[in-house]
């Protein structure tokens, strides 16, 4: 099967064989790869009702037949499982190198099930898989198991660890790999812990099969001089997503104080320039990405002094702003923090500004944190906090479950201000001025999260107010978006350096036969979006519209402050988002997907 190995690696945990299976064409023909496979497989493998934490949950881990080739930013694999956070859908889409390796080794995806009996790792090199003792790296932050593996095993061995929050099953701990790169969302982390899996280790010295040799070459060498012409792509090389935070400020959607609004005083201090020339020390990229938007930082006070990938984005605007952080260099410093707890830096800044304003409205009080003032903006505070939350230590237990369940436990009226959609924390976009990205948000299925579509752009170009007409490219965004993690490359350069998306139709047909134009790719990720959404209806009987719904502090409270001060968006509104889009997918108004849509998609 040309562009694909050809082989899936299954790993029971608990018996400790490997095996592996051929890989049908039927899968590849309807599901292309990476989030496709894993929707597919998770889909009729996880039993209805399955322990997200037991062992009958399982890890899908699947690069895209674009993986490892010769395209640029072709290094993205996603990781998937039942959700700990959220008792639904879970995937997370992963940068850095190991994508490329596993490709290498001759696996196009690998599954992980059962569990294992004690502390252990994955050796996989090329045919030989084991499971090897890691009691020795088991209580080691993720960075740190990383270089342990690196040291014994070799340099050449792509590796992804899980840190403290992981082994404590913290239900939004990470996958880490490349010293910096994180599957962040979901909570798989906290699975693979669940499973005693510390690591998984891989070497491959195999090639990619392709089907047009001199073709992908061509056509690789003309994405490459694509790129390269893009007029911001030295903007995006020197400062990564760093012009975004005064962006976002600028129009009132940077979340600050836990989403009370959408505006902070002093968010200059987070531009690109400013972290460029306090602690940026280096760029850094994933496979074969000429854009290079990682940044390799030191951060460095009388306090502490730390290495660390980023900030990003999301990380400044869930530490800097929602924790009031006003400091690149704190929220550098939570950044490494997390990274090496092994703590995925949206949940963690979602959960601690949570706590935050519990204990500004005093319904938390040091009684409740062990003598820590929870206060906004005191990194102090951030630190002690995101250390109890990895080891589950006093209040750090209760923020350990998200902020939906530490809500529903604390109680006091504070659901209506854990930001939070289906147990998802909210990514970094105050969103109560932008309909679209509000119902972008509500509608993803992994719970809100920007991967899926990020609306904002088109809630300015069409207007703040209007709702009419959002709910298609709502939808149209949630096919694109989503089907680069399909192929195994990174959007970002779609997304932000106006790279033209007709290459991929190009080289998939080079790298494995398949002529499929992006009418046919976006059919695929429409399957795969009806088919992750039956994946929520299996595992949570009643699930439907009232799952899609924000916490009430966006439909209640307006923003008091900054550009968008007075806007809210109100449950009417709400409802006609919902009813536009559902009619639009072909779902009932209770968000199901109908059997004439369901037929369509061949599901
Ligand atoms: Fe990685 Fe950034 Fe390149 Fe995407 S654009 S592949 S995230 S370095």
């Amino acid at each position: 099967m040309d562009g694909f190995a050809g082989s899936i690696l299954r790993i029971n945990l608990t018996t400790g064989k490997a095996s592996v299976e051929p890989l049908d064409p039927k899968l590849v023909r309807d599901y292309l790869g990476g989030r496709g496979f894993a929707a597919r497989i998770l889909y009729d493998e996880i039993p209805a009702g399955a322990d997200p934490l037991g062992p009958d949950n399982r890890v899908v881990l699947a690069p895209g037949p674009l993986s490892g080739t010769l395209v640029p930013a072709a290094g993205k694999i996603t990781f998937a499982s039942k959700s700990p956070a959220t008792g639904g859908w879970g995937d997370s889409s992963m940068g850095g190198h190991l994508a490329a390796e596993i490709r290498y080794a001759g696996y196009d995806v690998i599954i992980l099930e059962g569990a294992a009996a004690k502390p252990s790792y994955l050796y996989i090199k090329n045919d030989r898989v084991e499971i090897r003792d890691a009691s020795a790296l088991w209580g080691k932050g993720a960075i740190q198991a990383e270089r342990a593996l690196k040291d014994e095993l070799g340099e050449e061995f792509q590796i992804a660890t899980i840190g403290q929050a992981g082994e404590n099953r913290v239900v939004y701990a990470c996958v880490s790999h490349d010293f910096g790169r994180q599957a962040g969302r979901t909570g798989i982390g906290a699975v693979l812990g669940s499973k005693n899996v510390k690591a998984i280790a891989v070497r491959g010295t195999k090639s990619i099969p392709l089907a047009d040799t001199a073709g992908t070459v061509e056509i690789g060498k003309g994405m490459y001089r694509a790129v390269f012409a893009a007029p911001n792509l030295k903007e995006w090389q020197n400062y990564g997503t760093g012009s975004v935070p005064p962006w976002a400020n600028s129009i009132g959607a940077f979340p600050t104080r836990n989403f009370q609004s959408g505006f902070i005083e002093g968010n200059e201090r987070f531009a690109g320039e400013v972290m460029r020339s306090e602690i940026v020390i280096n760029d850094k990229a994933c496979f074969s990405c000429p854009m290079a938007c990682g940044k390799y930082s030191r951060t460095k006070t009388d306090k502490y002094d730390a290495y660390v990938e980023g900030p990003e984005y999301e990380t400044t605007a869930l530490i800097g702003g929602n924790c009031a952080l006003l400091s690149i260099k704190d929220v550098a410093y939570g950044n490494y923090l997390c990274d090496e707890y092994g703590l995925d830096t949206i949940s963690t800044g979602v959960a601690i500004g949570f706590a935050m304003e519990c204990f500004e409205k005093g319904i938390i009080t040091e009684e409740d944190t062990d003598g820590i003032a929870a206060k906004f903006g005191s990194m102090d505070a951030f630190a002690a906090l995101a250390k109890k939350i990895a080891f589950r230590e006093g209040i750090g237990d209760l923020l350990a479950q998200g902020v939906r369940k530490a809500s529903k436990k604390i109680g006091q009226g504070t659901e209506r201000f854990a930001i939070q959609v289906k147990g998802l924390e909210w990514s970094g976009y105050e969103s109560r001025g932008a309909p679209a990205n509000m119902l972008a948000y509500i509608t993803s299925d992994v719970g809100s999260h920007h991967n899926r579509a990020w609306a904002i752009t088109t809630d300015i170009a069409m207007g703040r107010d209007l709702v009419e007409g959002k709910a298609q490219k709502v939808i149209d965004l949630q096919h694109i978006r989503p089907a680069f993690d399909l192929l195994g490359v990174c959007r970002l350069l779609w997304v932000e350096i106006d790279f033209d998306k007709e290459w991929y139709p190009k080289v998939l047909k080079a790298v494995t036969g398949l002529q499929y134009g992006w009418d046919e790719i976006n059919l695929v990720s429409e399957r795969v979006w009806n088919l992750t959404r039956l994946f929520w209806m299996k595992h949570n009987p009643g699930f439907g519209r009232k799952d899609d719904w924000p916490p009430a502090r966006f439909y209640e409270e307006p923003i008091p402050d900054g550009p968008t001060a007075g806007r809210l968006i109100t449950k009417q509104r709400l409802n006609q988002l919902l009813d536009d889009y559902y009619a639009l997918r072909g779902w009932d108004t209770q968000g199901h997907p109908t059997p004439r849509k369901l037929a369509q998609l061949g599901l």
